[in-house]
């Protein structure tokens, strides 16, 4: 229920606030039930007043809860939001004050309520967590088919296509994944272990070839080995293996795209280039 006051009384009200509220310490003390009244009395510049002290720096974890209530009680929508960004923030602490017991209590809804915006928010947080791992294995696989390309184009340190001179470990390269990609080559053409499908290694050097192939434009003239063979094998692959190959080019594609018009290699460059 509101009720009007005339300009006069609105005045009386305002005096009183300058007599006794010109400190801060005295609005910290009496803001809330100043902001009740002026809902109730409908006075909303002393309304505004009161929220405004309140959402720049008067919410504290002691008084949030107090304040939530009051502030939906008093129809003040934006003060309610700050203070439940506050309860979800610092949920820990908010939880254990005084203000939180007592509403338990006497508002059994909304203490379930503000819970569960605490589990939304953290399933929130744990799920942006979850794609931004993902997404680093993604880009980790960019990496290693632009790295792949560049060996197998132009060599680098002790590998590369034959028609090349190669320069040993002198050579600076830009490609971040090019040192581990050359230790797995190199362990490709030499490994003795007798696995069906190979090592655990040799596995990884067969997925990566497939993917290259599975992501080549032109594997008539591409120079990485089995390029050709996979896009062959393809051919006579099931739906189940199309499809999740699809998915993983793909995840790699948006990846790469995420970066924006430079590839990893251009932008190394350009973070190494003063
Ligand atoms: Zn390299
Ligand atoms: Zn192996
Ligand atoms: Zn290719």
């Amino acid at each position: 229920m509101q009720m009007s006051m005339s300009s006069q009384s609105v005045n009386h009200v305002y005096q009183l606030i300058q007599m006794f509220f010109y400190e801060e310490e005295d609005m910290k003390n009496f803001v809330l039930p100043l902001l009740a009244l002026s809902h109730l009395y409908s006075v909303p510049s002393l309304k505004r007043v009161c929220t405004h002290f309140l959402e720049r720096g008067g919410l504290t974890k002691e008084n949030v809860i107090d304040v939530l209530q009051l502030a939906r009680n008093c129809d003040a929508p934006r003060l309610s939001l700050i203070c439940l960004r506050m309860v979800v923030k610092d949920f820990k602490s908010v939880s254990s004050t005084e203000g939180w017991k007592v509403m338990k209590h006497a508002n059994r809804s909304l203490e379930q309520e503000l819970v569960e915006s605490v589990i939304e928010e953290d399933s929130r947080k744990d799920e942006k967590l979850r794609k931004l791992e993902e997404k680093k294995v993604y880009l980790q696989l960019y990496e290693a088919m632009e790295a792949l390309l560049h060996i197998c184009k132009d060599g680098c340190r002790t590998i590369g296509p034959c028609d090349k001179a190669l320069k040993g470990s002198q050579v600076a390269c830009n490609f971040p994944a090019c040192k581990g990609l050359e230790t797995l080559v190199r362990h490709f053409s030499n490994c003795k272990t007798r696995v069906p499908g190979g090592c655990i290694h040799c596995k990884r050097m067969w997925q990566l070839l497939e993917l290259h192939s599975r992501m080549c434009d032109e594997p008539d003239f591409c120079k990485v080995p089995l390029c050709r063979h996979f896009k062959e094998k393809m051919k006579q692959q099931t739906k189940k293996d199309e499809a999740k190959w699809r998915l993983l080019v793909s995840k790699v594609i948006a990846a790469k795209n995420s970066l924006g018009p430079f590839s990893l290699a251009q932008r190394s460059i350009a973070i190494a280039t003063p």
